[in-house]
């Protein structure tokens, strides 16, 4: 048990790997490449890239002020920015599925990449095959994202048989954490720097990167 919760649902993204500036800013270039190259956005790439890092900081969404200002279609943008997605360039923990393994709670995965995308980067990571029964993607639910509403949490839960009061779900985002709450999940944050939300009310604990998390779940201490 964590938390005295028998299930633990991890996001993939910047979760299960550390996230980086580096990263951050490859994602959003590659965001703004799948815009112009593979939707026809008639926009300078620097300016299609600066859009990119302005919305996902507004509204946690790259593509949201394209969806809202210049008619791009969300499943569109979700399906070309996936393709594209530079996996190659995630640099894994060392020794994750091992830590994994002894986490005294059974494991999911609940990410809001695509089926493509996710399945090559749980192989890239090391994780696929322990993963490959127990990773769901928003795409399985009909969404393209995770941070709208309790809704898709409740059907996760419906698919693995699960109550949400019986489950730990862990992201990075916290736009995502306060739905999972509001589902009825217990909520713990990964943070990097530091712990922006930590006031948040339905953020119920947070840890400095998935490493502290998983140390301190490994040492029985919660
Ligand atoms: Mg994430």
């Amino acid at each position: 048990m964590i938390y005295g919760k028998n299930v633990v649902i991890y996001d993939l993204d910047d979760t299960l790997y550390n996230k980086t500036e580096e990263f951050a800013d490859l994602l959003d270039s590659t965001m703004a490449k799948a815009l112009i190259e593979d939707l026809g956005l008639k926009m300078d790439f620097e300016e299609a890239k600066r859009l990119v890092t302005e919305s996902f900081r507004i509204y946690r969404d790259g593509g949201e002020i394209f969806y809202r200002d210049y008619g791009i279609n969300p499943r569109d943008l979700f399906i070309a920015y996936h393709r594209r997605k530079p996996v190659e360039k995630i640099v894994p923990y060392d020794n994750l599925l091992d830590k994994l393994k002894k986490v005294p709670a059974d494991q999911y995965i609940f990410t809001a990449s695509d089926r493509y995308a996710s399945d090559k980067i749980l192989k890239h990571l090391g994780l696929w095959t322990y993963f490959k029964d127990r990773c769901y993607s928003v795409e399985d639910f009909g969404v393209y994202k995770k941070n709208e509403n309790a809704k898709v949490y409740h059907q996760y839960c419906d698919k693995i048989k699960v109550k949400p009061q019986d489950c730990v779900f862990v992201d990075d985002s916290y736009s995502n954490l306060e739905c999972a709450k509001a589902a009825g999940m217990t909520t713990v944050r990964i943070y990097y720097k530091n712990n922006s939300a930590k006031d948040n009310p339905y953020i119920d604990y947070a840890y400095k990167g998935l490493m502290s998390f998983l140390d301190t779940a490994l040492s029985g201490a919660i």
